[in-house]
């Protein structure tokens, strides 16, 4: 059996950094090609006979100069509906437009939203990020929500845990 996993986010967040993170040594396949019209699959984790697939989904991006990037765009919640989880991950502290119009996205959606708020090394003081989480807990229903720092992997198999009890 397989899960599909999207990680969204405006470009900078950390997506690729988290998700080089989550599979470390667990990666089977990595690919920056397109597999299909509707996800890009960038990397699945094998755990027995399960396999979690992360993708990077079409129609979430800024970039909607080419055309086949707005039809993409318009077929987004479909190619969506069959994801089982998504990832948002957004940057502690620096919440922007951009994080706006994908949260806006996937508010027309119905799979669970595990909200990623990465980067939280840059706060020696991990409690002036409270206030923080408590705006944006007041953005959405999010599944979960999980502050975490990809890059010194703090919190990143919390994560990992997450991704599995939803997926
Ligand atoms: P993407 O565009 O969302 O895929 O973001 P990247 O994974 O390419 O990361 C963008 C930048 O943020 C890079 O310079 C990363 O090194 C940095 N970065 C990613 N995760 C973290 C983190 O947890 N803490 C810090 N301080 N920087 C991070
Ligand atoms: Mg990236």
């Amino acid at each position: 059996a397989s899960a599909f996993v999207a990680i969204v986010g405006r470009p900078n967040v950390g997506k690729s950094t988290l998700l080089n993170r989550i599979l470390g040594q667990k990666i089977s396949i990595t690919s920056s090609k397109p597999q299909t019209t509707r996800h890009r699959i960038l990397g699945i984790e094998t755990e027995g006979d399960r396999q979690i697939v992360y993708v990077d989904t079409p129609g979430l991006h800024k970039d909607e100069k080419r055309a086949i990037n707005r039809l993409m765009n318009r077929a987004a919640s479909s190619s969506l509906s069959g994801v089982e989880v998504i990832l948002f991950v957004v940057e502690a502290g620096k919440w922007s437009s951009d994080d706006d119009m994908v949260l806006a996205k996937l508010k027309k959606m119905s799979s669970p939203v595990i909200l990623v708020v990465n980067k939280i090394d840059q706060f020696k003081d991990k409690t002036e990020l409270l206030p923080y989480l408590q705006k944006l807990s007041e953005k959405h229903t999010f599944a979960e929500i999980i502050p975490l720092s990809a890059e010194t992997g703090a919190q990143v198999e919390a994560l990992r845990t997450l991704v599995h009890s939803h997926a």
